[in-house]
């Protein structure tokens, strides 16, 4: 039973180390994956904000240029804007000055009166010289939902002057996360340093322009160059695994997939190992309880058939043959410790004519009573109540002396005498024999001194027990 529970348990830990390892390179596969989906948007979105940004940057350079002051406005035009990056989803740059009035717009030589003094993107470099470049959240810019970025213009001593303002519509970020093989649950988010979601696939106004910098996964992730982290949906609360692969560039892009999409295949793999192993535990285990039922009832089996070759089918008692076997080691055994040895020789008395009046089989269960007052009178370990033969009864009382063998004897023919006194009056008569065997003298003089007992029992009337007398029976004592 002990070697079922360790071959199971050791199976189990078998299997549950090679699904602990299957997970580890699950995640890892994930993790991976996710860290390549992360660098490739990471790419695609820096490097378009980069380049704007150098825009931004060329027209911030230029307007510092003295001669300005002196060129006409479609040559000013040409120099500020000519070489600017134009792309579909870019909005063109305008100057906006001081006051926060537009001065400048790259796609007209007279733009209309605008004043945007009070955005953000205005105050931010206004309020603060060392701003770079700043990024909006999503906001209306031009007509179309966009994250604007600008740039501080300075006059020569290093006052505000004004803005370089350029945008970026949300309509490119749609069509980059529309390229990407995304499952339904998976989350990109876009991030500035300053910990606002500018951009969110999937799009949900209650989580982008929204500043998380205290969220505990997004300072991480601004903290750390890259790596990973395990968290829950800011809007839906699905647990899943955070990756972002580069922090170093103005936006940082975070990629989510549900942990239950991760480990779906995984899980799968588990439940079927586990079925397996179950199946293989409980076949181990049937065939093991099988195995020891079927030790267990042979054993039973071959102590019940050894108990029947030793057990008188009638009486229940020893039978001769064991009979012969207990008296050669107790003799033995006697020898070597010089302790007397004791025997009862009973038989039932006028059994011929009990059995002639009253039937065999009234007297097969004359001598199972007889068999029974034998047994209840027979304790102690080592000693041997036999059926000896026909209606003759043995009893070896290893140790007793022969005072307290008569006793025994007297005992069980009294026993014999009341019992059967309701039933037909059978009595026994018992010829007892003890004594100390020499290293030479064989057990069958004991048996012929009880026997001799038992004879004299008989000759003086019957319903007795006799004593041995010693001088006479033990003649060959050495
Ligand atoms: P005694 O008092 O001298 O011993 O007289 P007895 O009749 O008992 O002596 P005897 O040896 O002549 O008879 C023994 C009888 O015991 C013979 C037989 O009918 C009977 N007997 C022996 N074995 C069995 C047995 O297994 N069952 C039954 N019912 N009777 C048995
Ligand atoms: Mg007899
Ligand atoms: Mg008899």
């Amino acid at each position: 039973m002990i070697s079922l529970v360790v071959t199971v348990l050791a199976f189990s830990a078998v299997c549950g180390s090679v699904l602990l390892d299957m997970r580890r390179s699950t995640e890892e596969l994930a993790r991976q994956t996710m860290e390549n989906l992360s660098a490739t948007i990471d790419a695609d979105v820096n490097r378009n904000v980069e380049l704007y940004d150098k825009s931004l940057q060329s027209v911030v350079k230029n307007l510092a240029l003295p001669e300005l002051a002196e060129v006409s406005k479609p040559i000013l035009h040409l120099i500020l804007f000519d070489r600017t990056t134009t792309a579909p989803h870019f909005s063109p740059i305008q100057v906006f000055d001081a006051a926060g009035n537009l001065s400048l717009d790259a796609s007209t030589l007279k733009p209309a009166p605008e004043r945007r003094g009070d955005e953000e993107f205005f105050t931010a470099h206004r309020d603060n010289p060392d701003v770079g470049l700043f990024i909006s959240r999503p906001m209306l810019h031009q007509g179309g939902y966009s994250i604007v970025l600008s740039r501080r213009i300075a006059t020569p001593n290093g006052d505000f002057n004004g803005v370089v303002v350029g945008a970026i519509r949300l309509g490119y970020f749609h069509d980059l996360f529309g390229r990407l093989r995304l499952d339904e649950l998976d989350v990109v988010s876009i991030l500035t340093h300053g910990g606002v979601i500018i951009m969110r696939r999937p799009f949900d106004l209650d989580v982008v322009g929204k500043d998380f910098s205290q969220v505990a996964g997004v300072i991480e992730t601004l903290a750390r160059r890259s790596g990973w982290f395990s968290g829950t949906g800011l809007d839906d609360g699905v647990p899943r695994m955070y990756v972002w692969s580069d922090s170093s560039h103005p936006l940082v892009v975070l990629v989510g997939k549900p942990w239950r999409n991760i480990l779906s295949l995984w899980r799968k793999e588990a439940i079927r190992l586990g079925a397996i192993l179950l199946v293989l535990a409980s076949f181990v285990a049937g065939v093991t309880i099988f195995l020891i039922r079927e030790i267990d009832r042979r054993a039973r089996a071959e102590q019940r058939l050894e108990e029947l070759s030793i057990t008188d089918p009638l009486t229940g008692l020893t039978n001769r043959r064991k009979f012969d076997a207990a008296i050669e080691d107790e003799w033995r055994r006697a020898q070597r410790l010089q302790t007397p040895v004791a025997l009862l020789m009973i038989d039932a008395d006028h059994f011929k004519s009990y059995n002639d009046s009253f039937g065999h089989q009234a007297g097969d269960q004359m001598l199972i009573g007889i068999a029974v007052c034998i047994a209840d009178s027979v304790h102690r370990v080592g000693d041997c109540a036999a059926r000896f033969g026909g209606e003759e009864f043995a009893v070896l009382l290893p140790g007793l002396s022969a005072i307290a063998a008569l006793s025994v004897a007297e005992t069980i023919r009294s026993k014999v005498e009341q019992w059967s006194v309701d039933q037909t009056g059978v009595t026994i008569s018992v010829g007892t024999a003890s004594l100390t065997p020499g290293p030479a003298t064989p057990w069958s003089v004991l048996v012929e001194a009880a026997d001799k007992a038992l004879y004299a029992a008989k000759a003086s009337g019957r319903n007795r027990s006799v004593l041995s007398t010693p001088a006479r029976e033990w003649p060959l004592v050495a």
